[in-house]
């Protein structure tokens, strides 16, 4: 998303872009996410918002409880701003959405080409893969994810650390009696997490075409990567029991879930650098912050990451911009806004994720009672629109 949206952006403000994916063919990997309002402005800006608000769904309130029926999480969009809503997408349609505007874009784009190395000389980046010279370039943005090789070739202190847990998500056909959901949570502690989302459609589906439901279930990270070669169907079975034991309301929706295939893995790691520039390279999307899912908020930086890039270069010449310059200066701009969410993130994922029990008991205590004081609802739905700067004051201008 972010090499995707970076490579738009820029092409849009008249600078020749080459874009790598190291994938023969891209396709979504995982399920859905939520766009939060200033991720919506991003694709806005780039004019992609309305095909996929045709494909996608309103999301107005975020609910999450125990199962002894104690309120953890309730929030709303409205309360925040009347127009503002969170958009439920399925990534094959985020990424249909990009894809089909870089293909008629001037991007030149070329996939199943794994970068593996860059060399800073002069006033020239030069990438490789393997052996291979792919090009010399006055920049380079490594958008290749929290867990690039590329990133560690930066002279830049950086850190990247895999949190202990991580998910098994899939997107399942809503059935037609199913109840009209926002977003559902429910916690048992850090240990159990089941979260599901309406998100719509996918890219190229028919308009009468099931809507889709996101199924997020919280595991340890061992055993997400064993998970597929010990299930079977009978795992799938026992884990689906699980399921149902701890939100009895998702039962129906498991019948669309037949195979132990359906369900995509995912890991996720805290990255830090103390800045996202070195010369003429720059690390944008989860490459250079990448962080856990509880905040919904990686793939919206990855936009807001392009979008503020591509305004650093409006109306420049391409000959004439001083890259160096330009990314230094990115990276002051986008400094606040970052720290905030990685912060945020890195203090509630052992609330939601985690071997912990005093931080999801403090959590299951006071998040309900809190988030009845407006005070402390308008800053926890500003947090989640992705508009915050810092922790009292401050808001994002895009
Ligand atoms: C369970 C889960 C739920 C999430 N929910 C949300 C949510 O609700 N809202 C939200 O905003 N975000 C969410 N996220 C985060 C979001 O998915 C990421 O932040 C987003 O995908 C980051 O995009 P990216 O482009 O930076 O990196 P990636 O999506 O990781 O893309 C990296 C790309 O680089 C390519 N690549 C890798 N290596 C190379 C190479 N050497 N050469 C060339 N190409 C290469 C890969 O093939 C890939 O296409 C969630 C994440 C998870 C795991």
């Amino acid at each position: 998303m972010a090499g995707c949206a970076a490579a738009l952006a820029l092409s849009r403000q008249g600078l020749a872009v080459d874009l790598f994916e190291a994938v023969a063919e891209p396709q979504p990997i995982g399920a859905g996410l939520l766009l939060q309002p200033t991720g919506q402005q991003v694709l806005q800006a780039l004019g992609l918002l309305e095909p996929l608000l045709g494909l996608g769904a309103k999301v107005d309130r975020l609910f999450g409880d125990t199962p002894s029926g104690r309120t953890v999480l309730d929030m709303s969009y409205h309360r925040f701003s009347p127009q503002a809503y969170g958009l439920g997408v399925q990534r094959g349609a985020l990424m249909g959405v990009l894809w089909q505007a870089l293909r008629a874009s001037e991007v030149n784009w070329r996939c199943g080409v794994a970068a593996s190395r860059f060399e800073q000389e002069g006033e020239q980046v030069r990438l490789f893969a393997g052996e291979t010279a792919l090009g010399s370039y006055a920049a380079l943005l490594l958008a290749n994810g929290s867990f690039s090789k590329l990133r560690e070739q930066m002279q830049v202190k950086q850190s990247a650390r895999v949190f202990p847990y991580g998910a098994l998500w899939t997107v399942l056909p809503r059935p037609a009696q199913f109840p009209e959901l926002d977003l559902r949570q429910r916690f048992r502690g850090a240990r159990q997490m089941l979260g599901l989302m309406p998100v719509g459609r996918n890219f190229g589906d028919a308009p009468e075409a099931a809507a889709g439901v996101n199924l997020f279930w919280s595991l340890p990270l061992a055993e997400v990567q064993g998970w597929h070669a010990a299930a079977g169907a009978q795992g799938l079975a026992r884990l689906k029991q699980e399921m149902v034991d701890l939100l009895p309301l998702c039962e129906p929706l498991l019948g669309g879930l037949q195979d132990p295939a359906q369900l995509r893995q995912a890991r996720y790691a805290d990255v830090q650098m103390a800045h996202w520039h070195q010369g003429r390279v720059l690390a944008i999307g989860d490459c250079g912050h990448g962080m856990s899912p509880q905040l919904g908020q990686g793939a919206n930086l990855a936009l807001i990451d392009a979008h503020v890039l591509a305004g650093l270069c409006a109306g420049q010449n391409q000959g004439q911009l001083d890259w160096p310059a330009l990314l230094a200066r990115y990276s002051r701009e986008r400094r606040a806004h970052l720290r905030f969410y990685s912060q945020a993130s890195r203090g509630l994922t052992p609330m939601f994720q985690s071997n912990q029990r005093l931080a999801p008991f403090l959590r299951d205590r006071f998040f309900g009672w809190g988030g009845r004081l407006p005070l402390v609802h308008q800053q926890s739905i500003a947090t989640l629109s992705g508009v915050k700067t810092g922790w009292l004051l401050g808001r994002l201008k895009l």
